[in-house]
């Protein structure tokens, strides 16, 4: 996987490179295309635009094509399937050439005209600058999952963030399969700076981030950077187990003192310590399951995505 060389042999390499996936935004993209080259050319800097189409089915991939064949700046990386956001950005730091890469959503909820800001910080000596949405509280997820993890995920650090190259190819080093890159760069440190911006509404087509996918990103996050759900398994296992050796003591106590066995609590305490007991046990199961299987999705080392065309002007 080295799509940087061949390139670089023949051009040099822009400044800027912003990296757009796409899944299903056939209706935006012309927009979207207007705003960003008008932005750029406003910055004063040499870009190239790079769409990546993450297996539409709306005829994006099509508009992609017609793009690069008419601007020279743009390049699509169509995929062969749909592989996801996380994936779809993976592929842009693949094939992104510039000094420095931006990513940011197709849908126009991220205003291109932010672009000379990035530019300024960047230029300013930060190697990461992330743009953060302006009054939104931060959500539970952020909490918990600063709360849970050792790493930092600045409060609502959207997915609209520039990386300088060192950034990128340290970030590309980074092995692992389960992608929140988010997560992946706060990890990785270096001189970061947030910028404010307003959230725009999504300009056309629909919002594919069902709640589904929401809970997926929010699982990775924890369960990518946290061993500490491992630890409460371990905690629940001592809390059960003392209350077992309470209630262990009582059931001998009651024998010593009258010679029988203590009947009252009857079938209640029964059942509440069988079903207490055994969701303690599949909840501990399931998080251990959760490791085992993203051991699993490792060591498989199958590749983040799969590129069935480049399309380049
Ligand atoms: N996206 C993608 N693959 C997917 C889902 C989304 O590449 O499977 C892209 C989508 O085209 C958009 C960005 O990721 O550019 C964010 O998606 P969306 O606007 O649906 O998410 P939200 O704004 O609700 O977070
Ligand atoms: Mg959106």
């Amino acid at each position: 996987m080295e799509p940087n060389d061949a390139d670089s042999a023949t051009a040099p390499p822009p400044e800027l490179s912003v990296v757009v996936p796409c899944f299903n935004e056939r209706e935006v993209l012309p927009e979207l295309y207007g705003r960003l080259r008008k932005a750029c050319e406003q910055a004063g800097v040499t870009y190239e635009i790079i769409f990546i189409d993450d297996g539409s089915r709306d005829g994006t991939p099509n508009e992609i094509k017609r793009l690069s064949q008419e601007d020279s700046t743009v390049r699509g990386v169509l995929l062969s399937r749909n592989f996801g956001h996380q994936a779809a950005v993976s592929a842009g730091y693949d094939h992104a050439r510039g000094r420095a890469v931006l990513v940011m959503d197709a849908d126009l909820q991220h205003p291109p005209e932010l672009i000379p800001e990035f530019l300024a910080q960047w230029r300013a000596g930060y190697d990461v600058v992330y743009a953060y949405r302006r009054n939104v509280p931060a959500r539970w997820g952020y909490r918990m999952h600063n709360w849970l993890c050792n790493v930092t995920i600045p409060r609502e650090a959207a997915d609209f963030r520039l990386l300088d190259r060192v950034v990128v190819e340290a970030l590309r080093r980074m092995p692992e399969r389960n992608r929140f890159v988010r997560g992946l760069v706060a990890w990785l440190g270096f001189r970061q700076i947030g910028i404010p911006y307003d959230q725009a509404e999504r300009v056309a087509g629909r919002p594919s981030y069902s709640l589904r996918k929401h809970l997926n990103i929010r699982f990775d996050s924890v369960f990518s950077f946290s061993t500490v759900p491992l630890r409460i398994s371990v905690y629940l296992g001592l809390v059960t187990l003392v209350l077992g050796i309470i209630y262990a003591a009582y059931i001998l106590a009651v024998l010593l003192i009258r010679g029988r066995a203590a009947v009252e609590p009857g079938w209640p305490a029964l059942i509440i310590t069988v079903l207490v007991l055994g969701g303690v046990q599949l909840l501990c199961l399931g998080m251990v399951a959760e490791y085992v299987g993203r051991v699993y999705e490792e060591v498989k080392q199958r590749p983040l995505y799969v590129v069935r065309e480049l399309t380049e002007g």
